[in-house]
């Protein structure tokens, strides 16, 4: 065997080899992979038997030989390229009908056919002999009309698997450039080489295209090894998908991350494509530094919110996928909501606030109270209402004027804080007046608390820079009376008419209402 030959049958065992080694790869993880890897384990099939039987043509001695591997040669060659076609196809996303693909394929069984049964009509090649210079295992051809046919379905098959790839080029992101570029040469090499083949430019007697076809076998071994070809999703919509202000982020079927969106990259700046193919937990956890608050399951959508230690809140939502590109995938989309979070607190905080004093207002006193006192009549609980009014509060403004009067305010709720439990309904009643209500307490009890209220803050001065402002309490008790069934404003009542008496007895001093008729509280 000449070493010319030699050189001919290890190119092409080597691309044998590392197509039979892409295929079983591929198969032994297709559990992985989305459906894709299926037609592309056929490609790789039928191109390992085009080279095998190529390398088997060329050690053969005699003409029997050489037809019989020409024979099974055509069992992988002529499908090749459409399925070459397919695969792209369903890269790329682009359906088709399972009868338009069996259309497709009785081309190259015909032209198997043709080409077993060519010594009867000669139509795949008028004349197929060994050359009478060089000798087996090399052939002197003449090509028939079906042969014409099956190079322009095998040309056209390759060229419009090229052309689709090369149209999705602009919309393509930069990440997904390189492997829209790697499977673009894997298919323009065989076609380059089958097209100088033919206007004559190789070595005569030999079909060079395995030789070169390890070239786009290494071509796709890098793509799935550095880009996971199969579980990236092809094509996206990127700029679209970019533009959107919600970070998105794409699970494959098996929640790995297959594609983010720019926004992504600001809302997360660990992010990188790195990452791609790997679980989403184990992103998250880079990302985040805690575990994904939900499990993302089968179908699961959710909505949830989520702080992140950037200070930032996001809403986060999820949705499924069933297309063909992710098959079944999982869509996470990321609202930043910081702003509208923060401009709720806000309102809330307006909304049932004192600005000033910054405990409960009267709004949210009367809604809250509601609820304390309804439960604490469902449990038959008592229920004790206390009034709280500082003493010649307007003496102080006089004095001193608004500002210390304001300081003072701030200074006497700060005092009844330190006495008071956590959890007690403490607000701002009206000007200088406060009101606390005590579920679960009696009048005695409330009594008790009051003095203790009265006798704190008649010992703790504000201290200004007018010296120290001493103030005294007035406080009225009153506690809910299971007999009479009365509302919130009757006890309120109650409570306002101890108070009056506390001013009237002299101020500084807690009065308990004991049952006298008074002026109803008008509801807010
Ligand atoms: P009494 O012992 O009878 O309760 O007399 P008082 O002066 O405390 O009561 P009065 O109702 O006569 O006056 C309350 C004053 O509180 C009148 C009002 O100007 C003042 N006031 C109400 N709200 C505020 C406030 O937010 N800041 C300041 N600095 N003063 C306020
Ligand atoms: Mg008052
Ligand atoms: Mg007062």
């Amino acid at each position: 065997m000449n070493s010319q030959l030699t050189a001919y049958i290890t190119l092409i065992c080597t691309s044998g080899v590392l197509n039979l080694y892409l295929c079983s790869s591929v198969f032994l993880r297709r559990h992985q992979y989305s459906n894709i890897a299926r037609v592309f384990i056929y490609y790789m099939v039928t191109i390992t038997i085009y080279c095998f039987a190529s390398a088997f043509s060329l050690i053969a001695t005699n003409l029997e030989q050489i037809k019989f591997w020409t024979i099974i040669l055509y069992i992988g060659m002529p499908f090749s390229p459409l399925l070459g076609l397919l695969f792209i196809m369903k890269y790329l996303g682009i359906k088709t009908t399972p009868s338009r693909i069996m259309i497709l394929f009785t081309i190259p069984v015909i032209s198997l056919i043709m080409v077993a049964t060519n010594d009867i009509h000669h139509l795949h090649y008028r004349v197929y002999e060994v050359d009478p210079i060089l000798g087996a295992p090399f052939i002197h051809q003449e090509i028939g009309i079906w042969y014409v046919v099956h190079g322009i379905f095998t040309f056209s098959c390759m060229f419009v698997a090229f052309l689709l790839l090369l149209s999705r080029w602009k919309e393509t992101a930069k990440i997904y450039r390189p492997q829209l570029t790697a499977l673009m040469f894997g298919q323009l090499v065989p076609m380059l080489t089958a097209f100088i083949y033919l206007i004559g430019l190789t070595p005569p007697g030999v079909d060079p295209v395995p030789m070169v076809l390890w070239l786009s076998s290494l071509l796709y071994l890098w793509s799935i090894n550095t880009s996971r070809l199969f579980t990236l999703t092809p094509i996206a919509k990127t700029t679209i998908f970019n533009s959107i202000n919600d970070g998105v982020i794409v699970l494959d079927e098996f929640y790995r991350l297959i594609e983010f969106n720019q926004s992504c990259k600001s809302m997360f700046p660990n992010i990188n494509t790195s990452m791609l193919g790997t679980g989403f937990e184990k992103v998250w956890l880079q990302l985040s530094g805690s575990p994904f608050p939900t499990k993302i399951e089968r179908n699961s959508t959710f909505t949830k919110e989520i702080h992140l230690a950037s200070d930032r809140i996001y809403q986060v939502r999820s949705s499924s996928l069933q297309h063909a590109k992710y098959e079944k995938g999982l869509l996470i989309i990321f609202t930043d909501i910081t702003e509208l979070k923060r401009l709720q607190v806000k309102l809330e905080q307006l909304a049932y606030y004192d600005e000033l004093t910054q405990i409960y207002n009267r709004r949210a006193f009367f809604q809250k109270s509601e609820q304390e006192f309804a439960e604490a009549k469902k449990r038959s609980i008592p229920f004790t209402m206390i009034l709280i009014d500082i003493d010649y509060f307007k003496k102080v403004n006089d004095t001193y004027g608004h500002h210390i009067g304001d300081q003072l305010l701030k200074h006497v709720v700060k005092a009844c804080q330190t006495q008071l439990n956590e959890g007690e309904l403490f607000a701002r009643y009206g000007g200088e007046e406060f009101v606390l209500a005590l579920k679960g307490c009696t009048a005695i009890e409330g009594e008790e608390i009051a003095n203790k209220l009265r006798r704190y803050v008649e010992t703790q001065p504000l201290r200004s820079d007018k010296g120290d402002i001493y103030v005294t309490l007035s406080l009225g008790v009153a506690e809910a009376s299971e007999e009479r069934d009365e509302t919130l404003y009757q006890l309120l009542n109650h409570a306002d008419k101890a108070l009056y008496r506390a001013k009237g007895e002299g101020r500084n001093q807690v009065n308990v209402f004991n049952g006298e008729k008074g002026e109803m509280i008008k509801a807010p």
